[in-house]
């Protein structure tokens, strides 16, 4: 007999509509004594089929796989929906192209598998699973893996230290599961970089700012660039690509700002534009030349780590997009471009775009919108899930 989750009567409503996740507070009971990343059925309070998926302990309580009944979770499926997350890509030009070769092949519930995160890097796929469910099936996960894309995949990581929950207490959450003779360097519209996936943050590099560093490439020509949060200079080499006559890329971790430096090397060797910094950003901006001097910049990127893990750390995270904002708007150079993210999916873009509206009033200067940016089309937004829309951004003329 399958175990079930079964709802609280009236509680059925989300999943009638497919969003993929059951709260705990809607649960009536559960069946059959399941332990934590176990399948199972969610049914209605009256002993309706509504939908299978993992269970876990905390708020969300199940991520659903299938709404379909009949449709078993076996290696068929991971095949199935493995196979239709690389469609997306090639529809959309990544997978197969020229030029790219690193780029989200399962993006959670965009990609109807919530709990699981895979990026490509050349012949290697980083894996990730948020999910003790997920964790669970990572064995199965791999070998639908490289049963569907045989020749784009030669190797596995599992990165998952990280992700998983912590009380879980899950051994086996690093590490190859395929190959692992890998090449570290991969390529983004034609630029080189090495992939950090075993030591670094994430999956190893940030592929969801592809093409926010494209547009950023267009406003580079001749101007001076402060990368901030710079991670592995991701944003520093399109900037030099496009013109930059200088390029200071800083960040607080030592170990991502030696990355950066030799993936400047990697793309403009022995290019005396750029100068990396391992340095807290707010000291820095602290000290950042006025925006009269000579010195000052007049293209800053702004892209810190997630303020807002959670809901409840919603007000400090707005306080620190307006602090980081205030400080950049007051010191970049008349005619000067800013870049400003948030990557926190707690925070909405009308939250984030007041936070920049606030730092922009109190600097008393111009400021217009040229662009809004956002995730690219292999971070998907499944359209009965809005919760996974995070990354967005603006780009700010500063007068
Ligand atoms: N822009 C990057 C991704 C940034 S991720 C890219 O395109 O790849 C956020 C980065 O902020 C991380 O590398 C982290 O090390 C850095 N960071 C976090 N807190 C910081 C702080 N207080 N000062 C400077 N860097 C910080």
């Amino acid at each position: 007999m399958n175990k079930k989750v079964v709802l609280k009567h009236g509680k059925e409503e989300s999943l009638r509509r497919y969003h993929p996740w059951v709260y705990s507070g809607a649960i009536h009971h559960i069946e059959g004594q399941p332990d934590e990343g176990d399948l199972v059925d969610v049914m209605s309070a009256d002993g309706t089929f509504l939908a299978k998926g993992h269970i876990q302990i905390g708020s969300i309580a199940v991520r659903v796989l299938s709404f379909d009944k009949n449709e078993e979770i076996d290696a068929s499926f991971w095949q199935r929906r493995l196979k239709t997350a690389y469609e997306v890509r090639q529809a959309i030009g990544l997978a197969g192209s020229a030029d790219t070769d690193s780029f989200r092949l399962v993006h959670g519930e965009g990609d109807g598998l919530p709990g699981l995160v895979i990026d490509v890097y050349g012949s290697t796929a980083v894996m990730q699973a948020h999910s003790v469910g997920m964790h669970t099936c990572r064995h199965e996960i791999a070998k639908a893996l490289a049963e569907v894309l045989p020749d784009v995949v030669k190797n596995i990581y599992y990165k998952s230290e990280t992700t998983l929950p912590y009380k879980a207490n899950l051994s086996d959450s690093n590490g190859y599961l395929l190959g692992g003779t890998a090449e570290d360097v991969a390529r983004e519209n034609g630029l080189r970089f090495h992939v950090d996936w075993m030591g670094g943050q994430k999956t190893g590099f940030f592929v969801d700012q592809r093409e926010n560093r494209a547009l950023l490439e267009k406003y580079s020509r001749g101007r001076r660039v402060l990368n901030m949060f710079c991670y592995t200079g991701g944003f520093s080499f399109y900037a030099m690509r496009g013109g930059a006559t200088l390029v200071h890329s800083v960040d607080s971790s030592a170990r991502a700002i030696d990355i950066t430096r030799a993936n400047v090397e990697l793309n403009f060797p022995g290019d005396a534009r750029h100068e990396a910094f391992a340095v807290d950003a707010f000291d820095f901006l602290e000290k950042m030349p006025p925006r009269e001097s000579a010195e000052a910049y007049d293209l800053i990127i702004l892209d810190p780590p997630a303020f807002a893990k959670h809901r409840d750390a919603l007000h400090n995270a707005l306080q620190g997009y307006r602090k980081l904002n205030a400080k950049a708007i007051q010191k970049i150079k008349p005619g000067g471009i800013l870049f400003t993210f948030s990557c926190s999916q707690a925070v909405n873009k009308d939250q984030f775009r007041t936070s920049v509206f606030t730092a922009a009033a109190i600097s008393g200067r111009k400021v217009r919108i040229l662009h809004q940016l956002h995730q690219p089309a292999d971070h998907p937004i499944n359209i009965y899930h809005p919760e996974g829309e995070y990354l967005k951004g603006l780009v700010l003329y500063v007068e």
